[in-house]
């Protein structure tokens, strides 16, 4: 394998720039612009249409809402087409390139002897009063003036660099840096895949990967991630040795003769099944997310681009495998992780705190509050089966997620009127998408559940204060979703929670309010994740036995009943005239404005495992996530890693609500 790569190389790297120019070219093309008399729909905001887009309304009365202008009009009003326009050169979101069409801010002068920081990970460089400028005491500094001769970005942040966060209006004066034929890009051996520099948001290494010059990789024929392109050269390295311990275990042998199967939603699976997804789940590692950098003020860069919110899926993974299995070495992989995250977060403590600063950043504290927690649940119902140390270090994990969460949660200040919590965070509240604060949330839940724990067995009161803020904040958090979602009862006997993904309401029908945009069935199945915690933590707070049903059945609902397509009942291509929603709305919603039928509508996707649990409060709900899948699919799907445990988490959650004390499926047994 290596010699045939090596003789390819040879052959081909005189192509080496060319293809590499020519592959740029595609990467940045733009279409030939609209003529300027051109009809647009556009409503004066960042973004128009043209004939032909999907994101128009099918529903003529509703495109007939829609303001018309020509494409003059429009871009000299700074907007441009949106990314699915036909013809549009715009990139879309999560797309390279955008950045290149944003408006330009007005030029600013900037003194050239301005001192600007070096950061370690990107080569960019940030104001000294940058909110984004991390770490600084340990940064090299240059002028403005040095840094715009060096090629640094100059006030770029985020994961592709296309957020300003400094400097903002500075106009440089020669050319950014980029990627040259001798950066260092990674990856494997198969065709038809992007190289990365190490700490692209786009790129997981393992230590098999290779480490060539982009030359080499270009002549093979290989890609450059397009967001490398864009970001530009990075400044990290990482050793041989580290380079050689990169990835998970992945060291899962499948028994003789073993087929992976589904699990069923009624009946556990046989002990020696449970032993395979164990070892199965031991092999994916301890989910760490930084790159183990030489300079560590590179990881911390890294670390604050991570997300974490969603949670980090294979934390969840070793969390409901342990509730599930209750064995030790899942456990202990994931006090791997907690211990790492305890470390950075006490080893720099300030850029800990800029992270945890809203609900987004707080999971990073996950694998610490799930450990404190299930040590703690132990240690008080099992006293024999926990050390002291143990206990300890359970305590130090919550310390520290005090200490962390300080300026976030706790301080009388500047509370909000209406909320009685720190002004910042309520604000937050009232903006944030829940899906992307929940397991925020939800691990507050599990850091008071673990505290209360540690009281009791402490015999004090020294964390009250902190329990009873944490409580506040919980609550206001809950209440604000409450409100805004709906308790639909328009089905006798099986109420339905449903909630927006964006903040507001068009009108309301019969007492049901109709949603600017339903939660999806994707973000919401990660909603649900954080629901879980506060289920199992703190249900007085609201996520009870109740609720938790009347999440199953707008579930339940939206993944067997079907909508019209096409708005208002117009018929879609092909005669088909109805379709399940990809989103999660009430009787009423989907019957007055399906949006999943919508052009902007996500549609529906199938057997998302993520949900599985919640067979705990109605019966048949795996069932019903498979309804349009035939008996081989339905097969092929419940029988991979990720359904299997899901279905088993099932059975730990239909446990629990018999149990309310239960810690995990197979406590009390031998
Ligand atoms: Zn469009
Ligand atoms: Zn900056
Ligand atoms: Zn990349
Ligand atoms: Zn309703």
């Amino acid at each position: 394998m290596k010699t045939q790569l090596l003789a390819r190389i040879l052959v081909a790297s005189t192509l080496s720039l060319v293809t590499f120019l020519q592959l740029a070219g595609t990467i940045t093309g733009h279409a030939a612009e609209p003529d300027p008399n051109t009809k647009v729909y556009w409503n004066g905001g960042k973004r128009g249409h043209i004939d032909g887009c999907p994101r128009l309304p099918k529903d003529t009365a509703e495109l007939a809402k829609i303001p018309v202008k020509s494409y003059g009009e429009m871009t000299a009003g700074g907007a441009v087409l949106c990314s699915r326009c036909p013809g549009s050169s715009t990139q879309g979101k999560g797309k390279p390139g955008r950045k290149a069409d944003a408006p330009q801010t007005p030029a600013v002068v900037y003194d050239p002897g301005t001192k600007v920081y070096v950061d370690a990970l990107w080569f960019r460089v940030h104001a000294e009063d940058c909110p984004s400028l991390l770490l600084k005491e340990r940064k090299r500094t240059l002028t403005l003036e040095e840094a715009d001769k060096a090629g640094c970005r100059i006030g770029q942040s985020g994961q592709s660099g296309r957020e300003n966060c400094c400097l903002q209006g500075y106009r440089r004066k020669r050319p950014e840096k980029k990627l040259s034929d001798d950066t260092i890009l990674c990856g494997n051996n198969e065709k038809r895949n992007f190289k990365h520099i190490a700490g692209c948001h786009r790129y997981w290494p393992v230590r098999s990967d290779l480490r060539r010059p982009l030359k080499d990789w270009v002549a093979d024929g290989f890609k450059v991630c397009p967001h490398c392109i864009e970001r530009g050269p990075g400044l990290a390295t990482i050793t041989d040795e580290e380079w050689k311990k990169l990835g998970p275990p992945d060291n899962f042998v499948a028994p003789e003769g073993w087929v992976p199967k589904p699990y069923s939603a009624d009946q556990l699976p046989p002990a020696s099944e449970v032993d395979i997804l164990i070892k199965e789940t031991l092999s994916k590692g301890n989910a760490i997310q930084e790159l183990p950098f030489t300079d560590p003020v590179a990881c911390m860069e890294m670390f604050m681009g991570q997300r974490f919110f969603f949670p980090v899926t294979q934390w969840l993974n070793l969390y409901q495998a342990y509730r599930s299995t209750g064995d030790r070495h899942v456990f202990d992989m994931l006090l791997e992780s907690a211990r790492h995250y305890n470390r950075i977060s006490m080893e720099y403590p300030a850029v800990a705190q800029l992270k945890a600063s809203d609900p987004e950043g707080i999971p990073f504290m996950y694998s610490m509050a799930a450990c404190a927690r299930i040590t703690l649940q132990l240690a008080k119902k099992h006293p024999d089966q926990v050390g002291a140390n143990e206990i300890e270090e359970a305590e130090t994990f919550l310390r520290t997620i005090i200490s962390v969460l300080k300026p976030v949660c706790e301080g009388d200040g500047s509370l909000d009127p209406e909320m009685g919590i720190p002004r910042k965070l309520a604000d937050d509240f009232r903006s944030r998408a829940y899906n992307r604060a929940m397991n925020g949330i939800g691990t507050l839940g599990m850091t008071v559940a673990a505290l209360e724990d540690l009281q009791s067995l402490r015999k004090t009161k020294e964390y009250q204060p902190t329990i009873d803020r944490y409580r506040k904040v919980i609550r206001e958090f809950l209440s604000n979703f409450f409100n805004e979602g709906h308790l639909c009862t328009k089905v006798a006997g099986r109420p339905m929670f449903v909630y927006p993904y964006n903040k507001g309401k068009i009108r309301e029908v019969n007492g049901c309010p109709i949603f600017k945009r339903p939660e999806d069935g994707g973000h919401y199945s990660h909603t649900l994740q954080g629901l879980m915690l506060l289920y199992q933590a703190t249900p007085e707070l609201g996520i009870d036995d109740e609720f938790m049903t009347a999440v199953a059945n707008a579930i339940y609902r939206s993944s067997t009943e079907k909508v019209p397509l096409g708005g208002k009942g117009k018929k879609a291509k092909g005669g088909k005239k109805e379709t399940l929603s990809g989103h999660v709305e009430c009787p009423t919603a989907a019957k007055v404005r399906p949006f999943g039928s919508l052009n902007d509508g996500h549609t529906y996707s199938p057997a998302r495992e993520r949900f599985y649990m919640l067979e705990a409060f109605r019966d048949g709900i795996i069932d019903a996530q498979c309804i349009t899948l035939n008996a081989q699919q339905k097969e092929a799907a419940n029988s991979d890693y990720d359904h299997r445990l899901a279905t088993l988490f099932s059975h730990y959650m239909k446990a629990l609500r018999k149990d309310r004390s239960l810690i995990h499926l197979r406590e009390g047994t031998p």
